[in-house]
C-alpha cells in the first residue's frame, strides 16, 4: 500500500495560503456575477438595458464585496441576509492531528478519539515519496 498520508502544513505556509485566498478576487466576482444574473433576469420597464447603470452596479457590488473579504474576511453581500463565507465550511473542512481523519467540525472542537480537530486548511495530502523528507526546511 502507498504510504500516502496528511502532513501538516508549516505556519509560513499556511500564512501564505491564508493571504492568497483573502486577497483573491474570484470569490468576489463570481458572487457579483451571479447577483448580476438576477438583476439581468428581473422584468424591465422598457425593452433596452441601461447598460451605465449595469456596468456601475456591477462595479460597485463586486468593489463592496472584494473590500469586505480583504478586511473581515468573509463576503458581506449588499443584500438583506446572511453573510457568506467560503463554502467549505458546511464541508468535512476539519481533521484531527491524531487519527487523521477528516470531519465536519464540532461544538467541542474535538475528534471521537479525543484529539483537537484544526482547520483542513491547515494539512495537505502528500503521495509516498513526498511524505518522506519534511516539505520544508526547519528554520
Ligand atoms: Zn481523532
Amino acid at each position: 500500500m502507498a504510504d500516502a498520508m496528511w502532513i501538516r502544513r508549516s505556519s509560513t505556509e499556511i500564512e501564505q495560503r491564508k493571504r492568497r485566498q483573502r486577497f483573491s478576487p474570484v470569490g468576489a466576482l463570481g458572487i457579483t456575477t451571479f447577483i448580476m444574473l438576477l438583476v439581468w433576469l428581473l422584468p424591465r420597464h422598457s425593452g433596452s438595458t441601461h447598460w451605465k447603470a449595469f456596468a456601475l452596479t456591477f462595479l460597485t457590488c463586486f468593489v463592496l464585496l472584494y473590500v469586505s473579504h480583504v478586511l473581515v474576511g468573509r463576503y458581506l453581500i449588499p443584500l438583506p441576509g446572511p453573510s457568506y463565507g467560503p463554502p467549505t465550511a458546511l464541508i468535512l473542512n476539519m481533521i484531527c492531528p491524531l487519527c487523521r481523519t477528516t470531519q465536519p467540525d464540532t461544538d467541542s472542537h474535538t475528534c471521537q478519539c479525543g484529539g483537537q480537530l484544526e482547520p483542513l486548511d491547515h494539512w495537505r495530502w502528500v503521495e509516498d515519496d513526498k511524505a518522506k523528507g519534511p516539505s520544508t526546511p526547519a528554520i
